[in-house]
């Protein structure tokens, strides 16, 4: 159930159409000689040269596209509230889906609900403008399970970018069809794939999956396209930021042409656009957005020699705009190098990281938050959960080992009302 802070975040700002494309242009860093480089630099290209996902990661962080890391801050927007106009009762759901809803303890549909679910039902083609968070899983999830019960020979395909959200999906739709004899199988990478071939070949009605590993399956003959009734893409824009654009095209084109194609994306730039055109029908088009952590954050990246990263970093943190900065290392090892040279330099600064006991963790966050210190850096996994008003600006010192972590990251600077800064150092 949402909590309260999470039920007000429901918004309905109307975004389609926004493009990412202006992402790239203009970054109003001042750094006077160090300018960082113009993302289109980077641009273009299969970014991580195949893409897989979140598999290794280390692999994928050295392919992330830099340009990723590059976007202008959004204009302070606020979030209206917005009124729900259906129940759950009145999609005329079967019974034992509306009692699974009702024991998970929803109580109103979301907006990306309230929208989409009649026009699933009637087989609509959707483009649903929603990110993480909107509720969006359960908005083609109930209509979907709901047709199953209707004709239990449909067979559905949803794409997602990462494994974790393919298995994040999964467990969501299990949670709606306790009782029923609904099946749901994955095909994500990084699993092993002979599990998957025994499960998908017992025919479940779900197949959950990563492109990659989709498009591997339907080549060695376990998924059978053609017998697709349903195809979900979610976060349509991400997979496309990984890579995987060749792969979806050849699955969507494998898939009849007589079928329901439901599209989430959180944002609508061309490319994404170039699908939409290609393989939904007159699609209902339906936008519920909640403004991202990320999106008073000016972000940037500076182009740097591997060797050079300390004395770019001396020389940033000589500028006092930088009153209070948060820098990512990848490794404990590396956290303590960057701290001790800076230290060593006469900067404010200390570290946090996992192998630091905890007791001196707390103090050295209590330290950060009361600007006692300027300067904290840290792993990803130290900086979970930090909730720090006033970082003015986050240094991605290393590159993060994915686009989540990176949201993460860069989520811990224009918080409130404030807008924040983040640089990305690129090799
Ligand atoms: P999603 O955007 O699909 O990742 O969903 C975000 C969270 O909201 C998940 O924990 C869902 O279980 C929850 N959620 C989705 N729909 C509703 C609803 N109608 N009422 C309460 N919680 C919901």
């Amino acid at each position: 159930m949402y909590n309260n802070s999470k039920r007000s975040s429901f918004g309905s700002q109307r975004r389609y159409g926004q493009s990412s494309g202006g992402h790239f242009g203009g970054p109003s860093f001042k750094s006077g000689q160090q300018r960082p480089s113009a993302g289109s630099r980077f641009g273009g290209g299969r970014p991580n040269g195949g893409g897989r996902g979140r598999g290794r990661a280390n692999a994928f962080s050295k392919h992330i596209d830099p340009s990723l890391f590059i976007k202008k801050a959004e204009e302070f927007v606020k979030i209206e509230e917005t009124n729900t106009i259906h129940n759950f009762s009145d999609f005329n759901f079967h019974s034992v889906l509306y009692d699974n809803i009702t024991a998970k303890g929803y109580i109103k549909p979301t907006p990306i609900q309230d929208q989409t679910i009649e026009h699933i039902l009637k087989g609509r083609d959707i483009l649903g403008i929603a990110n993480t968070g909107t509720g969006k899983t359960a908005a083609f999830a109930l209509p979907l399970i709901n047709q199953i019960l209707d004709n239990p020979k449909k067979m559905i395909l949803i794409m997602a970018p990462t494994r974790e959200l393919a298995t994040q999906i999964k467990q969501e739709i299990r949670s709606f069809t306790f009782g029923m004899k609904v099946f749901v199988a994955l095909a994500i990478g990084g699993s092993f794939i002979r599990e998957q071939i025994i499960d998908i070949k017992r025919g479940p009605h779900f197949i959950i999956g990563t492109p990659g590993r989709i498009k591997d399956l339907g080549e060695r003959r376990v998924i059978d396209f053609s017998k697709i009734d349903t195809i979900v893409l979610d976060e349509v824009d991400r997979m496309l930021d990984m890579g995987f654009i060749e792969d979806i095209k050849s699955i969507l084109g494998r898939v009849p042409a007589q079928r329901q194609t439901l599209f989430f994306s959180a944002t609508v730039d061309r490319k994404v656009e170039g699908l939409i055109d290609t393989f939904l029908t007159n699609p209902v088009k339906i936008s519920v957005k909640t403004q991202d952590s990320s999106s008073h954050v000016e972000q940037n990246v500076i182009r740097v020699d591997r060797h050079a990263k300390q004395d770019m970093l001396g020389k940033l943190l000589s500028q006092e705009e930088l009153k209070k900065v948060l820098i990512f290392g990848a490794t404990k090892r590396m956290v303590e190098e960057i701290t001790i040279t800076l230290i060593q330099k006469g900067f404010s600064a200390d570290s946090i990281h996992g192998d630091k006991p905890q007791h001196k963790r707390q103090r050295v966050m209590k330290m950060f938050k009361e600007s006692q210190l300027r300067i904290l850096v840290a792993t990803d996994v130290a900086a979970r959960g930090l909730d720090i008003a006033d970082i003015t600006h986050v240094i991605n010192y290393d590159i993060p080992n994915n686009y989540e972590d990176y949201i993460h990251r860069i989520g811990r600077t224009g918080r409130g009302n404030s807008k924040g800064f983040s640089l990305t150092f690129v090799s």
